[in-house]
């Protein structure tokens, strides 16, 4: 078995819990010029992104804009752009799949129904994500186990549905820790997380929460938690026995 092998069948254990900065490092290491971030410029991405600024060479980082995000996100994303001087691969959606779609549905059609609402989300996340994926072998994220029932079980490396390592390195890590770290680096983010809103994704789609509400409950709030996932972290089966994965 390979070092890289070897590595990441240690992060796919069950409840593994590694140094970010450690698991980011030595990503960039074994995935280099084919390792991407999603950045969606909510707090734990924003750990990433400042976790990942040493690696700017090897990884790649991206941005889905929908068309839909609340210009708070535009915002964020022009002052990390300037701050740090970087430059976001920007995915925008299929332009004809899109037209077509709202032409037919309208333009709020998420909210008419379940299946709606999720083809909204495959054309302006799923398959932009795919497009800025299709020549990466791994890619980053900031999914944390406490985010939701959904999430509880998110381990620090696991395949994504098309068998590409996906890398969790925060998901042992609180919401209190990811503020401090935000604090502590006085790293830009989006005012509307001082207005009640903990997870923003598009602004149809995104309230704020009360006190004692889910952190995600502000998504998609018109659905139950079962629901209330847009696909971009759909898992590949358990069933599939590591040795039989090798490393990409
Ligand atoms: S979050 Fe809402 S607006 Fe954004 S892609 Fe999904 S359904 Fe469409």
């Amino acid at each position: 078995m390979s070092e890289r092998s070897a590595w990441l069948e240690e992060l796919s254990q069950e409840g593994y819990v590694g140094d970010a900065a450690t698991i980011v490092a030595k990503a960039a290491q074994y995935f280099p010029g084919q390792l991407a971030l999603a950045n969606s410029f909510g707090l734990e991405d924003l750990v990433l992104q400042h976790l990942a600024l040493p690696y700017r060479e090897q990884i790649k980082s991206f941005v889905l804009d929908t068309g839909r995000l609340p210009p708070e996100t535009y915002d964020v994303i022009e002052r990390w752009r300037i701050r740090y001087d970087l430059s976001f691969h920007i995915l925008s959606p299929d332009a004809t799949a899109l037209e077509s779609f709202v032409a037919a549905e309208g333009p709020n059609a998420f909210y008419q129904s379940i299946a709606l609402r999720k083809r909204c989300c495959e054309i302006r996340k799923l398959e932009p994500l795919e497009r800025a994926l299709s020549d990466q072998k791994a890619w980053l994220t900031g999914l944390r186990r406490e985010q939701s029932a959904t999430r509880s079980h998110v381990r620090v490396a696991e395949r994504d549905t098309a068998g590409r390592w996906k890398i969790s390195p925060l998901a042992h890590w609180s919401l209190e820790e990811i503020k401090a770290y935000v604090d502590v680096h006085k790293l830009p983010y989006n005012p509307l997380h001082d207005k009640g809103y903990p997870s923003i994704g598009c602004a149809p789609c995104t309230r704020a929460i009360s006190p004692g509400e889910d952190v995600r409950a502000g998504r998609w709030w018109w659905e139950t938690d079962q629901q209330r996932e847009c696909g971009l972290h759909a898992r590949q089966s358990k069933e599939t026995p590591y040795a039989a994965q090798s490393a990409r």
